[in-house]
């Protein structure tokens, strides 16, 4: 459970980079397709809306993949599940097998399983190249792998910043992250 309430939970979206506010709202998708020698390629997984959000909409898949496009590109099926079948223990069960089956390029899987499975990763991953550079963490495992601490410094120093914008510099100086 997230400290602090007003940090932004949910995920954003690969496809229209608009918040998806809970596991049954999303989406994880995959293009399954033949590289040139005729091999089998999977890749471009991505976490989308699962449904069209706009009625208007022209596009009928929404944010995801027109399988009739993805075939007509590049001969390209489309696979995915729920995001909610990521989550929790089952869903990190599942995201083992297939990253231990190599199903999809590794990096992606990964990424994947720390944005859904790791608390607080997805509302820091946009902050935290910046707040390494200002010195507010050094990341201790690696680049790319945060501590929870580590996570939660980088979102009190962000919602610290924003406030310090409209607020006084008092303010700004109580809310200095210790370590
Ligand atoms: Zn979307």
């Amino acid at each position: 459970m997230p400290r602090d309430k007003s940090i932004r939970s949910g995920w954003r979206c690969d496809s229209c980079g608009r918040l998806v506010p809970d596991l049954q709202a999303g989406w994880v998708e995959w293009l399954a397709a033949e590289d040139s020698r005729g091999k089998p390629k999977v890749s471009n997984l991505r976490l989308v809306h699962r449904r069209n959000t706009s009625a208007r909409s022209p596009e009928p898949y929404g944010c995801r993949y027109n399988p009739r496009d993805e075939f007509r590109k590049n001969r390209g099926i489309v696979e995915g599940l729920a995001l909610d079948r990521f989550a929790g223990p089952d869903g990190l069960m599942l995201l083992l097998s297939m990253i231990a089956e190599r199903e999809l390029p590794l990096q992606e899987l990964i990424e994947l399983a720390k944005r859904v499975q790791i608390p607080g990763y997805e509302a820091a991953y946009e902050l935290v190249h910046e707040a390494v550079s200002e010195g507010v963490i050094a990341p201790c495992i690696s680049s790319g792998f945060y501590l929870q601490c580590e996570i939660w410094d980088v979102l009190k120093w962000a919602k610290c910043r924003t406030s310090a914008k409209t607020s006084h510099v008092e303010h700004q100086n109580r809310c200095v992250v210790s370590h």
